[in-house]
C-alpha cells in the first residue's frame, strides 16, 4: 500500500523565476497536513533551467519527484502526466505560478474531510487578470454550460483537491482532449467549492496565450457537447425556408413577364448557401478531426524520465499509454486494494 497521504502535482512550462518560491511554500503547506507528503513537479518540455531546478530540487528533498516530459504537450496533458504517477490518496492540482496560494491547502483538505471526494478552488476574485480574459471566461462557461448536459462550475480552473478513487477514474478516462475540470464534474461524487481569491502570478508571464485559450475552449466544448453538430440540422431548415421563398418570388416574377431576374438575389443565394455550408462543414471537420486523433490511440503524453527517490534518474523511455503508465509505476498492491 502506497504510504503517501498526499501528492502535489504541479505542471510547469518555464517557470524557472518561480519554482524555488513554489517549492518553499507549497512544502510549508503539505508538512501543515502531513508528513507522508510527496511533491510531483512535472516539466512540460521547458527550454529554460526548469528541469535543472526540479533536479535540485529532488536532490534536496526526497519527497520531491520530478517527471519530465520529452516535449511540450500542454497544461492539460502535463498535469494528466502528474496524476497518473501521484501515488497519494488525496491530490492536489495546482499551478506553479503561486496564482494559487499552497496555503489554502490544510483548509480545502479539513473541507474534505467532512466527506467530499472533491474540493475545487473557486475564484471571487483574480489579481493580474484582463477584463478581457475575465469577460470571455463568463462567455465561455455560459455558452458551456448550455450547450453541456455536466454542470461546469464557472469561475473554476484546475486547482483542487482530489480523493484517490476520482484520481483513480481520471486516470482512467482515456480521451486525448482532455478539460480536466469537465471531466472531474463528469466523475460526480460529492464536490465542494472552495471560494478564494487568486494572486496575480510571482513572476513569469503566463504560459496561456491566447491560442491556447481558444484551442482549451474548443476541446472543452467539443468533448462536453455534440449539441453543435445539430446546429446543421437548424441552418439546413432555415435555409430551406429562405431556398422556398425565393422560389416563389422566382416563380411570379416570371409569371408577371418580369424576364430578366435580378443579380443581387442571385448573388445574396450563393453567398449565404456557401457561408452556411462552409459553416457546417467546418463545425463537422472540428469533431472529424478529433475522432481521428482518438482513434490513433497515441500515448498522451511522452515521459523522458523519472526522477523519483526509489528510481532516481531512471529513464522511462516513451510510454505507451496512460494505463501502462500507471500500470508501471504505481506499486501493485495499492492497484490491487483500490480495485
Ligand atoms: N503550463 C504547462 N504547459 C503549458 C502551459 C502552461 O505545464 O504548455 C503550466 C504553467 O507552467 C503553469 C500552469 O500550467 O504552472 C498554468 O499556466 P499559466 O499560469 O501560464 O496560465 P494562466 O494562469 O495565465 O491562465
Ligand atoms: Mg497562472
Amino acid at each position: 500500500m502506497s504510504n503517501f497521504e498526499l501528492s502535489v502535482v504541479v505542471p510547469c512550462f518555464n517557470e524557472e523565476a518561480v519554482l524555488e518560491e513554489f517549492a518553499r511554500r507549497m512544502a510549508l503547506a503539505c508538512a501543515a497536513v502531513t508528513d507522508h507528503y510527496e511533491i510531483v513537479f512535472v516539466d512540460d518540455g521547458s527550454s529554460d533551467a526548469t528541469w535543472s531546478m526540479i533536479e535540485s530540487l529532488a536532490d534536496r528533498d526526497p519527497r520531491v519527484v520530478g517527471i519530465q516530459l520529452f516535449r511540450n504537450h500542454g497544461h492539460q496533458l502535463a498535469a494528466s502526466a502528474g496524476l497518473s504517477l501521484a501515488r497519494g490518496e488525496r491530490v492536489l492540482l495546482i499551478d506553479a505560478d503561486l496564482q494559487d496560494p499552497p496555503e489554502l491547502l490544510p483548509l480545502m483538505a479539513k473541507r474534505m474531510d467532512e466527506g467530499f471526494d472533491v474540493v475545487y478552488g473557486r475564484r471571487i476574485a483574480r489579481a493580474g487578470e484582463t477584463a478581457f480574459k475575465r469577460a470571455t471566461a463568463s462567455l465561455f462557461y455560459r455558452l458551456l454550460n448550455k450547450l453541456s448536459s455536466v454542470p461546469i462550475p464557472e469561475d473554476t480552473g484546475d486547482f483542487r483537491l482530489m480523493s484517490r478513487p476520482v484520481v483513480d477514474i481520471l486516470n482512467d478516462m482515456p480521451e486525448r482532449h482532455r478539460f480536466i475540470r469537465g471531466m472531474v464534474s463528469w466523475i460526480g461524487g460529492r464536490q465542494a467549492a472552495f471560494p478564494y481569491s487568486r494572486d496575480a502570478r510571482f513572476a513569469g508571464t503566463t504560459k496561456y496565450p491566447l491560442r491556447k485559450m481558444v484551442s482549451l475552449a474548443i476541446d472543452a466544448l467539443t468533448s462536453f457537447s455534440t449539441k453543435p453538430l445539430r446546429v446543421a440540422v437548424w441552418l439546413g431548415l432555415v435555409s430551406s425556408l429562405f431556398a422556398f421563398a425565393i422560389l416563389v418570388y422566382a416563380v411570379t416574377e416570371w409569371a408577371l413577364g418580369n424576364a430578366v431576374p435580378g443579380w443581387a438575389s442571385s448573388v445574396v443565394a450563393i453567398s449565404f448557401f456557401s457561408g452556411t455550408q462552409l459553416f457546417v462543414m467546418g463545425v463537422f471537420g472540428e469533431y472529424l478531426g478529433r475522432v481521428v486523433q482518438e482513434v490513433k490511440r497515441r500515448p498522451l503524453f511522452t515521459i523522458g524520465q523519472i526522477r523519483r527517490d526509489e528510481m532516481a534518474g531512471e529513464t522511462a523511455g516513451s510510454i505507451q499509454s496512460l494505463q501502462k503508465a500507471v500500470d508501471a509505476y504505481t506499486d501493485a498492491e495499492k492497484r490491487t486494494k483500490l480495485r
